[in-house]
């Protein structure tokens, strides 16, 4: 099996040139990336390649490169991939679960259709764990998809497939989900940048709805530059999503140059904490060490509410969970057991036999945490839970620019490992649940290679709400300063 490679390009703006100068044609970087596609099949990515549309595309795009390339969108020859949660108008979007099987989106997610307004090319849909919840991508009804770097190793999740697509050179850039760390763990086991914006930044319209307090769209990438401009056009108000923020849209691909010094805090606890593995953990404080020379002020702080994040999370995205996973029904999408005689079985029966394992522990986990008896026990508490994290995190900002966390507490574990034991796969999620509760924009970078396991490993960044311009600047020079693996 061929895996990671050195990827034909790592940046928009390298592909760009190349199709200006007329070096190759948008329709042969379109067949590059089927190749890669063709040549990385046993990573399982993809659930489904458009192949023939992404080349009529291509050609469209090169005859009017021939007639004038400054009438281009911004993504013209940029290859994407969208997770499986993302609505792309006349595809199949199944959430990665059988119960959506058939499904047909009738319009594009707002983030989908500005990307593609701006003449990006989609080249498929790629796998996910059922309807984004997971830190592996086993938990697809398309079977897993496996680490480029190791392929006994899960390649993280939910968005999995999307960061393999991109650590595979199988597209230059994925569109994912984080409702808790999708995006930034599997590009810290992957070795790409993963990024996750403030709530409500990108109109949620179009994405299938996990936990809707907590959902965003999120970018896989191989550069700082690219992450800016996705967000750069998928950011800003909706009339179909009024929880997206009616705040202007900074220009952050051309606002990535960082010159003061930045104040930096890290948790103690994190960091000290015995059951962080050791590479994961050298890799930080090199990192740490590395900005203290550059001039940066980076500060052990405390914050005693790690312990929290993860029950808390689980309470709410369960209970928000099993609301709107309630639409699928049988009746109105995808999937209808041919076993039911009347109604109620139905319903009874497709969802049954519709829904994996988790999805369904969620639904029954998020039912009982909202019941009458334990609604105030478990939801109205957690509800606390989360307005405390949120106000001890907003008070790190009053003094600090930036937290630095790992991604996740080890490099990728191998396949099979925790799938027996989904409280010990929750309690993993504990350094990437923290943005999403809080709502605020985070990143991943890849940082280096674990000392041991020969892994990729990331380290992630955490700003205050609407900082994207500082965190993706600040980004770019942690980019530049670390060294070239
Ligand atoms: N692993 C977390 C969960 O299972 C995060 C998932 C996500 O961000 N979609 O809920």
């Amino acid at each position: 099996m061929e895996v990671a490679t050195q990827p034909k390009y790592s940046q928009i703006e390298q592909v760009q040139s190349d199709l200006r100068e007329g070096k190759l044609t948008c329709v042969q970087v379109v067949e590059y990336y089927l190749d890669r596609i063709e040549a990385s099949k046993e990573l399982n990515i993809y659930i489904e390649i458009y192949a023939e549309e992404a080349l009529a595309k291509a050609k469209a795009i090169d005859e009017r490169l021939q007639k004038n390339a400054d009438d281009l969108g911004r993504l013209f020859g940029v290859v994407v991939s969208l997770k499986d949660v993302l609505c792309y108008k006349d595809h199949q979007v199944t959430g990665g679960s059988k119960i959506l099987t058939g499904f047909t989106s009738m319009f594009s997610a707002t983030g989908v259709e500005r990307v593609v307004e701006e003449d990006a090319i989609i080249i498929g849909r790629v796998n996910c764990d059922e309807f984004a919840m997971g830190s592996t991508t086993e938990n697809s009804h398309y079977g897993p998809t496996r680490n480029a770097a190791d392929p006994s190793r899960v390649p993280g999740g939910s968005s999995g497939g999307s960061a393999v697509a991109v650590q595979a050179d199988t597209c230059l850039v994925s569109l994912g989900t984080d409702t808790g760390g999708s995006v930034r763990q599997p590009a810290s086991f992957c070795g790409v940048v993963g990024f996750k914006p403030t709530y409500g930044r990108i109109s949620r319209y179009g994405l299938l709805a996990y936990g809707s307090s907590f959902d965003q769209l999120g970018v896989l990438a191989q550069s700082v530059s690219d992450t800016a401009l996705f967000l750069e056009i998928m950011a800003g108000p909706d009339e179909f999503d009024s929880t997206a923020s009616q705040r202007a849209v900074e220009p952050y691909a051309s606002k990535l140059s960082f010159e003061r010094k930045a104040k930096i805090a890290y948790f103690g606890s994190a960091l000290d904490h015995p059951s962080l593995d050791q590479g994961v953990r050298s890799i930080c404080q090199g990192l740490i060490e590395q900005l203290r020379a550059d001039g940066h002020t980076v500060e052990a702080v405390d914050f005693d509410y790690l312990d929290y994040i993860i029950p808390a999370y689980y309470v709410l995205t369960t209970a928000e969970a099993s609301s709107n996973l309630s639409r699928y029904d049988g009746i109105r999408y995808g999937y209808r057991s041919s076993n039911a005689t009347n109604l109620m079985e139905t319903y009874k029966k497709s969802r049954t036999e519709g829904f994996g394992t988790e999805v369904k522990r969620r639904i029954m986990l998020g039912t009982f945490v909202l019941s009458a008896g334990y609604y105030d026990a478990y939801y109205t508490k957690a509800q606390k839970a989360r307005k405390l994290i949120q106000e001890k995190t907003f008070e790190i900002f009053e003094e600090y620019d930036f937290i630095l966390l790992p991604a996740a507490p080890g490099p990728a574990w191998h396949l099979g490992d925790n799938v027996d034991d989904p409280v010990a796969m929750y309690l993993a999620d504990i350094f990437t649940v923290q943005a999403n509760m809080v709502g605020i924009p985070a990143i991943c970078l890849p940082a280096g290679t674990h000392p041991e396991e020969g892994l990729p490993v990331g380290v992630q960044f955490m700003a205050n709400r609407f900082q994207e311009a500082d965190l993706l600047a600040f980004s770019q020079k942690v980019m530049d300063a670390l060294p070239k693996s």
